[in-house]
């Protein structure tokens, strides 16, 4: 078994990163920008939306934190978003979900520029990601993209399988793993909680990525020997034993389905500090507009 190591991976590409960063200032005068709205206070998110905070700063980015209270009205946000889609001073804009209940989490996403939409939610970059044309991929997708890269994993012809149907991971990483690109070539099947024999589809793969939200879901007994094993699951538990107040564990039981496994991602180091990484280069596209002109 070789581990797929996200923090190697992430501190490598985030130097390559830094010093485009650098360059950009020097062309234009400003760093990349990108802005970022929570609203609540959340655990999980404001751990994210810090740790994305902290990363621009790390490669040279500027970055904005915009907070909200919960009870802040859809129309309000609305309205910020429209005056931040109109700022040239902003590059990226990334709305952290979840949103409180009387937000419309649709409405937010559409209203974000797709040029600034450097998550690669809003539907016009996910139909250009459809048609294989330049946009802004999902920071996570793009993520594990670049990690399957950076380790030359030969993906085609290979049986993905793909657990969970999310719209910000299963779903986008199911169409970029069947597209005909590197990575990608794959025969997808894309699996979530009403797929009959789940066991046996899994059973199937070369390559298995866990999108569920379940601590420990693929057992080893799911898992052909050999299988390449990206685990994305990021799920919280309360612990006295860490100095945070909390441990992550993934999707995969890693223990014992990593002596099975020819490639693994482990949780926390692996898919986490790449999806950074992708959110970091789809703000810099941005900034040297190389995805959309104007
Ligand atoms: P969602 O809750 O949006 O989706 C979960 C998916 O898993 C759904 O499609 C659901 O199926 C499927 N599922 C749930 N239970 C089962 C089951 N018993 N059998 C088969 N499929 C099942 O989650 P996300 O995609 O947003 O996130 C998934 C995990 O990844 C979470 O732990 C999250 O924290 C983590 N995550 C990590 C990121 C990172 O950077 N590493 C980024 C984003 C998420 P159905 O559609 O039928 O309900």
């Amino acid at each position: 078994m070789q581990l797929l190591d996200g923090k190697y991976v992430a501190e490598k590409l985030k130097l390559e990163i830094a010093a485009e960063a650098a360059e950009v200032l020097a062309a234009r005068g400003r760093k990349p920008h990108l802005v970022a709205i929570l609203v609540g206070n959340d655990g999980g998110s404001e751990t994210y939306v810090a740790s994305k905070m902290k990363n621009c700063e790390k490669v040279g980015f500027q970055s904005s934190l915009l907070r909200y209270d919960p009870s802040v009205s859809e129309a309000e946000l609305l309205d910020k978003i429209r005056e931040i889609n109109a700022d040239e001073n902003v590059d990226g804009l990334i709305v952290q979900l979840p949103l409180p209940k009387h937000i419309d989490p649709e409405k937010v996403t559409e209203a974000i520029d797709h040029r600034k939409d450097v998550d690669g939610f809003h539907p016009v970059n996910l139909g250009r990601m459809m048609r294989n044309l330049p946009c802004f991929i999902p920071a996570t997708p793009y993520g594990i993209l670049l990690m399957l890269q950076e380790y030359k994993i030969d993906t085609a012809g290979k049986h993905c399988v793909v657990v969970g149907r999310s719209n910000i991971v299963g779903s986008p990483m199911s169409i970029l793993m069947a597209r005909n690109a590197n990575p990608g070539n794959c025969t997808v099947t894309l699996t979530h909680s009403r797929t009959k024999d789940l066991k046996e589809q899994v059973l199937q793969a070369d390559i298995i990525i866990a999108a569920i939200g379940k601590k420990n879901f693929i057992t080893a007994d799911m898992v052909s020997p050999g299988a390449i094993i990206i685990d994305v699951g990021i799920n919280r538990e309360v612990s006295d034993k860490t100095k945070s107040g909390y441990k992550l564990y993934g999707d995969v039981d890693f223990d014992n389905v990593a002596p099975k496994a020819s490639w693994i991602t482990p949780v926390p180091g692996g898919v986490g500090l790449m999806t950074i990484v992708g959110l970091l280069k789809n703000t810099l596209a941005s900034a040297k507009k190389e995805i959309y002109k104007s």
